[in-house]
């Protein structure tokens, strides 16, 4: 579904990502773990068109998205939600689900997508008329993957899920992508909780200094010694 081959991507004279190369099954949960700085928002932003690589080659779906404008990326069925949410805080909950939908002219099925929506987080339905701004930071997490959902993904990009977090409301997040992704909807995760990343992803990737020290199943990498100790806390 999306194959990602050798990017280079640079912030100036910063050389973020040093030819990093990964792929995805239709299907899958892909995680993306590695310490702070490691590149994995730069690697997504860069897969959505948010940031462009200076090299390399970015395919989704067969067609060639490296340079494609990021609503045609959204509209070919690549939506990302952002590090930091960015609801629109003074929108209500409704507004702010709509806005994610902004590409679509099929009001039923936008309407039939809020419920799905409404269903996987019912305290969003209970929140609808509310402003997003008012909103818990998990109540926002919520909201910006349900924004997310609007765009009918058939690829979700989840930029750190968890960050700021407290774990019972994390649980119930990575629950509903779980549930997300048995829909039908494949899933790239970033996490810097790789423990919970990789009990819901069927692979992963490791992040270091721009490059990808390590992939395999979730299962053989929850297992590595090497990751245990980098990224599991243990000595
Ligand atoms: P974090 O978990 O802290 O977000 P990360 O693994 O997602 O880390 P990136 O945010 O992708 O890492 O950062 C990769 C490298 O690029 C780091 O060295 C970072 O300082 C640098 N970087 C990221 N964004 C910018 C920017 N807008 N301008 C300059 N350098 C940046």
């Amino acid at each position: 579904m999306l194959k990602v081959e050798a990017i280079h991507t640079y912030y100036g004279s910063i050389h973020a990502l040093k030819g990093v190369s990964l792929t995805i099954d239709e299907g899958e949960i892909v995680t993306l773990i590695g310490a702070n700085g490691a590149g994995k928002s730069t690697t997504l932003m860069s897969i959505s068109g948010v940031t462009r690589p200076g090299q390399g080659r970015i395919e989704f779906l067969g067609q060639d998205i490296t340079r494609m404008p990021s609503e045609r990326i959204v509209a070919l069925g690549l939506t990302q939600v952002p590090e930091g949410r960015m609801i629109f805080p003074g929108l209500t909950v409704r507004e702010n689900l709509r806005m994610g939908g902004y590409l679509r002219r099929d009001k039923d099925g936008m309407r039939r997508d809020e419920s799905m929506i409404f269903d996987l987080f019912p305290i969003l339905r209970e929140r609808h008329k509310q402003a997003g701004g008012t909103l818990s930071g998990g109540e926002q997490q919520m909201l910006a993957i349900g924004r997310a959902l609007m765009a009918r993904p058939r690829l979700l990009l989840l930029d750190e899920p968890s960050l700021g977090l407290a774990p019972i409301v994390v649980e119930n997040i990575f629950r509903v992508i779980q549930k997300i992704n048995d829909t039908g909807t494949t899933v790239l995760l970033v996490e810097q909780n790789a423990q919970m990343a990789l009990t819901i992803a069927h692979r992963g990737y490791v992040l270091a200094t721009g490059e990808v020290i390590m992939e395999g199943s979730s299962r053989a990498l929850l297992r590595d010694p090497k990751v245990r100790k980098a990224y599991l806390g243990e000595d």
